[in-house]
């Protein structure tokens, strides 16, 4: 028998990661045999970890903060979902040896909102916040979703610039400099894409932005999440919602892309909840 095919996450720090757990959890669900282990790779190490990785036989790996750029530099080819987010959470080597990049960050926010908390976005005014990695990745699939109007925010006024730019969407897109969020109105779907809550550092955010209908999603899960969560309850939210899902979704999404199979991601999201 032949030895089950190699898989890793790369990240700094990477203890914490829940994706060797995942993984395992699909695996066995699925009947796929596989190696899966989480691998420390500072970014001034990254390309040579990772490089090492593949020559060496892996056959695909996760990555996330902060190597996600790096990653998508190091590729040899880029899928058109990758080469719009600019970044990588997906590397796999192709049967030539060269390696592709992928990014499932998107499409895993939208199956999270769409299929497990029902959440229509067509027609939708949503206010994105945070201009970096993880906003990239999810712009697109919201205007793919048909949203109807994508304010997007971040705290150097710049980067949201450059975002919606890139976009090229104006009759749908626009910024609003931070200051200038009171000014807004209220929103249907706010998302909290920024690292505020995993660095605690306090964001604070006017109560205007959300209506009795506004449905509030953080990015971050666990107890990154609270303080906007908290927010979003105390300004009168519709529903207030972490990333969880969305982690595991991206994770069925690689899962995919290297096996050709979905997996079931209920079954993985009661875990993951009950252990925190
Ligand atoms: P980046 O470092 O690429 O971007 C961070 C963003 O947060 C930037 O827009 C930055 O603004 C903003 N920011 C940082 N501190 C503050 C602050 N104090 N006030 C306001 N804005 C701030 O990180 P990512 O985009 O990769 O990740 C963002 C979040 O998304 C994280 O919480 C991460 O855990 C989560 N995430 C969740 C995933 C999931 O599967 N659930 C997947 C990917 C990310 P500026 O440009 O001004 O620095």
């Amino acid at each position: 028998m032949s030895d089950p095919q190699r898989f890793a996450v790369f990240g700094h720090p990477i203890a914490h990661s829940l994706s060797p757990r995942l993984h395992a959890l699909f695996a066995a669900q699925c009947g796929i045999a596989l190696e899966y282990v989480a691998i420390d790779a500072p970014p001034e190490s990254f390309v040579e970890i990772a490089r090492t990785f593949f020559a060496e036989g892996g056959r695909g790996a996760n990555v996330t903060l902060p190597d996600k750029g790096a990653a998508f530099e190091l590729a040899d080819a880029h899928t058109q979902v990758a080469q719009r987010a600019g970044m990588a959470n997906v590397l796999t080597r192709q049967a030539d040896g060269s390696i592709e990049a992928h990014n499932t960050d998107g499409a895993g926010l939208i199956r999270d909102l769409s299929e497990r908390h029902r959440v229509d976005l067509q027609e939708r005014r949503v206010l994105l916040l945070g201009a970096g990695g993880a906003a990239q990745a999810v712009a697109w699939p919201l205007l793919d979703g048909n949203v109807r109007e994508l304010i997007v925010a971040n705290r150097t006024s710049g980067r949201a610039r450059k975002l919606a730019g890139a976009l090229a969407a104006p009759e749908r897109v626009c910024i609003s400099e931070w200051n200038a969020l009171k000014r807004c109105g209220a929103f249907d779907l706010i998302l909290n894409a920024t690292s505020a809550g995993v660095l605690g550092v306090p964001m604070p955010l006017p109560h205007s932005l959300v209506s009795t209908n506004t449905v509030a999603y953080d990015l971050a899960y666990g107890n990154a999440a609270q303080p906007f969560l908290e927010w979003a309850r105390s300004a009168g939210a519709a529903r207030a919602l972490d990333g969880l899902g969305m982690l595991i979704e991206t994770a069925a999404g690689s899962f995919e892309h290297w096996h050709g199979v979905r997996p079931e991601t209920d079954e993985a999201l009661r875990v993951l909840r009950d252990k925190m």
